[in-house]
């Protein structure tokens, strides 16, 4: 899905943000990009949605080189990649419900679809009781949860997190974190900048690491470089038993509603979350813990549920 192919991107400043940068990330990975402030980030976001050009090098985007893109193309472009950010960046004179709509609005989407689908967007990040609160009447976490679904409007192929939990509290993080995941598991592809450890170590996914706009890492198992004893112990049994759940996972058909919200500390730690012939379970009694699926018997789709189907899938 996308390759960057000896990217160089020097800033007006004289600044190296990143050098001869190669990496290719595949449809439906997961992939973190950490690397201290400074070290090329969200520089590679910006050139992802072309807010800017590389010095050198190709991006590709679905086999496209996007350094060559015109107005129209980028636009276009933007249209398959959600984007999140540290700071939110929802406007605060719309409800959630609004800030959400306002992006479906744009992108053409009709009337009736969007009545019918934020609702289910703010379910799946748990935030359905919230959807006419204004930004400044959620907390830190809510309002990264009206951004993810505010980026899922429009059905990316990709959706980006640039540092997403870097104003929350871990355990709020984690919730973050585990949407995020989910989201993954339906099928989009998902990079996320980050530059604390614990989530890190505890997903278990690719880490491409940045130095100074160089990549020094690019581990596929996830970096157990700093991980402690009680984690390992974790993803040792989960590993144990991971085969068979795995291969049920991948057969489940997409769409899933989280009707919990989930950020309140008042919940219960264990999220249960249904989807198709499966059953999801979310634990965060340790966070550690990782999403596992068992056979449940499947339950009826409503209309909507298959409508969601359909608009988180193709
Ligand atoms: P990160 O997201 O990892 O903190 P960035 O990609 O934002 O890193 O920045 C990489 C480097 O490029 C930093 O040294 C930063 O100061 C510099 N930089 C980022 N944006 C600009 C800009 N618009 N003009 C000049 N220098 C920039
Ligand atoms: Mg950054």
């Amino acid at each position: 899905m996308i390759q960057f192919l000896s990217v160089t991107k020097v800033y007006d400043s004289g600044i190296y943000a990143l050098q001869e940068l190669n990496f290719e990330v595949q449809d439906g990975e997961f992939v973190f990009i950490v690397g201290p402030s400074g070290s090329g980030k969200t520089t590679i976001v910006k050139l992802l949605i072309r807010e800017e050009l590389p010095s050198s090098g190709q991006i590709y985007f679905d086999d496209d080189d996007i350094t060559r893109y015109n107005t129209k193309k980028v636009y276009k472009l933007r249209r398959k990649i959600g984007v999140i950010f540290q700071d939110f960046k929802l406007i605060n004179e719309l409800t959630a419900y609004e800030n959400i709509a306002f992006v479906m609005e744009a992108a053409g989407q009709k009337d009736k679809e969007i009545k019918e689908n934020v609702p289910y967007l703010l379910d799946i990040v748990g935030l359905s009781n919230r959807m006419d609160a204004f930004p400044c009447q959620l907390s830190g976490g809510e309002k990264q949860r009206v951004a993810i679904a505010r980026a899922m409007a429009n059905n990316p192929k990709l959706l980006i997190a640039d540092e997403p939990t870097g104003n929350l509290d871990p355990d709020t993080s984690w919730d973050i974190a585990q949407i995020l995941y989910k989201i993954n598991n339906w099928g989009t592809t998902v990079l996320m900048s980050t530059h604390g450890s614990d989530i890190v170590n505890s997903m278990h996914k690719r880490v491409v690491r940045l130095k100074s706009g160089v990549m020094i890492r690019d581990d596929f198992k996830g970096s157990y470089e700093e991980i402690d004893d009680y984690s390992m112990r974790i993803i040792k049994s989960q590993e144990d038993d991971s085969k068979e759940k795995i291969t049920l996972y991948n057969s489940i058909p997409k769409g899933e509603s989280d009707s919990k919200n989930t950020s309140s500390k008042t919940q219960p730690k264990s999220k249960k979350l249904t989807q198709g012939t499966g059953k999801i379970s979310f634990s965060t009694k340790s966070k550690r813990a990782q999403p596992q699926v068992q056979i449940k018997e499947k339950p009826a789709k409503t209309d909507i549920e298959t409508k969601i189907i359909n608009l988180v899938k193709d």
